[in-house]
């Protein structure tokens, strides 16, 4: 499955807000989960984060790059299906953060330093993680593309 990533604000499949993957549709799924976790794998691509609606998908599915905490500059590249963020910490950072979908643009975005996020796998099992830093900041900045908001509306003037 050969994925193409949707650009800019205006567009309206990455405005829609997306709907949730029901248990008994995953399997229908799986194919555009693996093809999403191929583009993130591919280091040619230089994401860390894509969001199915990215591709022209208006569903809840995502893919994180978890930055491994003894190796900064290895990830954990986890599928979360129906991704909810249950609980957010009050305390906040400022980072740079770009996206696929908006080519050249950067700009500093606030974020919850800590969250704690609840999701599905391929398999429909429940998994839940408490998640913190820079991977905090990816699932985010991911979930914001399922209710169809951009960094471009966050970025701190
Ligand atoms: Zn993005």
């Amino acid at each position: 499955m050969k994925l193409t990533v949707e650009t800019w604000q205006n567009n309206s499949i990455l405005r829609a807000k997306s709907t949730p993957v029901k248990q008994t549709e995953l399997h229908l799924y799986r194919p555009l989960s693996e093809a999403m976790l191929t583009y993130i794998k591919n280091p040619k691509n230089k994401g860390i984060g894509l969001a199915a609606p990215q591709v022209g998908i208006n569903k809840r599915i995502i893919v994180v790059g978890l930055p491994n905490n003894r190796d900064e500059d290895r990830y954990s590249i986890i599928l979360m299906i129906n991704p909810s963020i249950t609980r957010k910490s009050d305390e906040k950072s400022v980072d740079e953060e770009w996206c696929l979908s908006l080519p050249g643009l950067m700009g500093n975005v606030e974020r919850s330093r800590e969250i704690e996020v609840e999701w599905l796998d391929i398999k429909g099992k429940k998994m839940k993680k408490t998640i913190s830093g820079y991977g905090a900041r990816v699932v985010q900045h991911e979930v914001d593309h399922l209710d169809g908001v951009m960094i471009c509306d966050k970025f701190l003037k």
